[in-house]
């Protein structure tokens, strides 16, 4: 599930042989394993070799494999290159395999040297096959014995009776796309086929059975979409919950904000439509309201939509809004809470947001001023000792805010800190004062998001022995 960000220079495909002209070099073992695999696919075989294994020879007795019984030669390659899908060089000369490979990829056809990548323009995968059914692993030619251990695990997972299950799916893909016109209608049924008791009908061959459930899940109206309302947490991948996991591959569409960085996206599911709807400043690209309809309007089509915010959706994130919105549509729903900026940042910059010596409550505010620029707050229960005042969207508002807690009683010697990009591998903290704190932002080009922490906690810091794990 795990996204990787290493590049590979291998790309897996899976080809039509039937019918197609496949050249093996090579008679022994090596090159009958490989015709092992290519046989049920219906590709004409051509094995060039001046002897044959004795499995290799009864399949050319039976007709399955033609033998072409010549000591070969680049010359030979060459002459039956025209109109050959594929070319497997397995002789036991090492040299002779590498000078027949080069000729093959002169010739632009594909060509795969066993047990040699290097000169190889493709290799073949570890299989595992359950009738139509087929899984290939592939270590990019890297570790072949890593591989065939994945492999084996493989082999223990697939039940049994998979391809039972994936020839009833076969069977019944027109019938079900003349009845649900709509790919992602039919994408729906499939998968709550497979999550219910369809799945083990099938897998156990019983095709009636199967039938019927698929009927049931056609013909039930309920078909209806829902909306997943999810934190993803401050930035850092690690602190998704699973809940927030499991609806990321589950969801047909995501809806994002701008704090939801590609970290986090590389986790949804690959096929899942993702919209952008954050606010830039300057520049909404969606007002809320239309968030609200989008979101309505899609969970009607029937689509699972996962609505992802930054953080926690209940702090600061308008998931109250989008809730009522759902409400008075009938839309059902679920919450999925996450860590919220001020767990997240406080966390990683290693300053705790209680402590019995110093801080017995804290207060999570939001410093963003309205459209004329005013920000009122009930300083009078913030600028209070004995309590950590935590400013969410509090930067821009810097200054102001840091003289309004003075003006309300606190020192300008008040230890405040901020977090800029919290938990993720371009935070920085800086820690000061209300008397310093603005200078320092400026000073070091802070940019959003970045979270304020106010009180004697900031004394306290300990830093991480590893600030982002
Ligand atoms: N629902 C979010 C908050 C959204 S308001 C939550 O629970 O965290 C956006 C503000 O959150 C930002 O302006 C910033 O103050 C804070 N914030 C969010 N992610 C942050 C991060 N990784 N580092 C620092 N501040 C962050």
């Amino acid at each position: 599930m795990q996204p990787s960000s290493s590049k590979t220079g291998w790309f897996p495909i899976v080809l039509r042989l039937d019918g197609e002209r496949v050249l093996v070099i090579g008679g022994g073992n090596v090159a009958a394993n490989k015709v092992q695999l290519l046989v049920p696919t219906g590709a004409r075989v051509e094995v060039l070799s001046p002897a044959l294994s004795p499995e290799l020879q009864t399949l050319a007795e039976d007709g399955v494999i033609t033998h072409v019984q010549i000591d070969v030669t680049e010359a030979d390659v060459t002459a039956r290159l025209p109109g050959c899908r594929l070319v497997y060089i397995a002789t036991n000369d090492n040299a002779l395999n590498r000078s027949l490979a080069a000729v093959c990829q002169a010739a632009n056809v594909p060509v795969c040297a066993v047990d040699d990548p290097g000169v190889s323009s493709f290799i073949t995968p570890a299989l595992t096959t359950r009738g139509e059914v087929q899984v290939a692993v592939s270590t990019g030619g890297a570790a072949p014995v890593l591989a065939r251990r994945l492999r084996a695990k493989i082999e223990e997972i697939l039940p049994a009776g998979l391809h039972k299950l994936a020839d009833f799916m076969q069977t019944m893909r027109l019938p079900l796309r003349a009845k649900l016109p709509n790919p992602s209608d039919r994408r729906q049924v499939w998968e709550r086929f497979l999550d219910g008791r369809g799945s083990h009908l099938a897998l156990s061959g019983d095709t009636a059975g199967a039938e019927r459930e698929l009927d049931r899940l056609l013909n039930d109206h309920s078909l209806q979409g829902e909306v997943w309302l999810v934190g993803a947490g401050p930035g850092d991948p690690n602190l998704l919950t699973l809940a927030a996991l499991r609806l990321m591959q589950d969801a047909d569409t995501v809806l994002y904000d701008n704090l939801i960085g590609p970290d986090i996206l590389n986790y949804v599911r690959r096929d899942a439509e993702r919209i952008f709807v954050g606010k830039r400043r300057n520049r909404h690209t969606l007002p809320q309201e239309g968030i609200n309809d989008e979101l309505v309007r899609r969970a009607k089509a029937g689509e699972r939509v996962l609505r992802l915010k930054g953080g926690d959706p209940f702090i600061f994130g308008r998931g109250g809004e989008e809730m009522e919105a759902l409400m008075e549509a009938g839309i059902p729903f679920r919450i999925v809470p996450g860590i919220s900026a001020a767990n997240g940042c406080a966390a990683y910059a290693g300053i705790p947001l209680t402590h019995r010596d110093c801080a017995q409550a804290c207060l999570f505010i939001t410093g963003h001023a309205r459209a004329d620029g005013t920000l009122e707050l009930a300083w009078e229960t913030i600028a209070l000792r004995r309590q950590t005042v935590v400013i969410y969207m509090g930067l821009n508002m810097l200054p102001f805010l840091c003289t309004q807690l003075k003006t309300h009683g606190l020192p300008g010697t008040w230890p405040a800190a901020l977090v800029e990009r919290g938990t993720t591998p371009q935070q920085r903290v800086f820690t000061g004062t209300l008397d310093t704190l603005p200078d320092l932002a400026t000073q070091h080009d802070v940019v959003s998001p970045t979270l304020v922490i106010i009180g004697e906690v900031v004394n306290h810091r300990v830093q991480p022995t590893q600030e982002v794990q």
